[in-house]
């Protein structure tokens, strides 16, 4: 599953690239490779996450404050409420 998403990524980066160079000719194709590289990522990351809940799938997490950090006690600790994924912020930095 990795070498997919590498394959994917080298696909969306090759993309980028030929887009940025050869925009006037080559933007069909460069498009199409940016959209077939998302799409095999997309695909990659929905089959790697199946357990996953859909929003958090997508990188919408819920969280809830959990504790705060033991070094930094400026620190909180954020744990989704969904997928218990954690997530670490400083007060009043904007959180989630
Ligand atoms: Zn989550």
């Amino acid at each position: 599953m990795e070498k997919l998403k590498t394959a994917a990524w080298f696909l969306i980066t090759a993309g980028v690239i030929v887009l940025i160079m050869y925009f006037e000719t080559m933007w069909p194709y460069a498009s199409v490779m940016i959209l077939a590289g998302a799409a095999l990522h997309t695909a990659v990351s929905l089959k790697t996450k199946k357990s996953l809940p859909l929003l958090c799938r997508a990188g919408y997490h819920r969280y809830k404050i959990a504790g705060y950090d033991e070094e930094i006690r400026s620190m909180r600790i954020y744990e989704c409420t969904r997928c218990g994924k954690k997530h670490k912020a400083f007060l009043g930095g904007g959180g989630g």
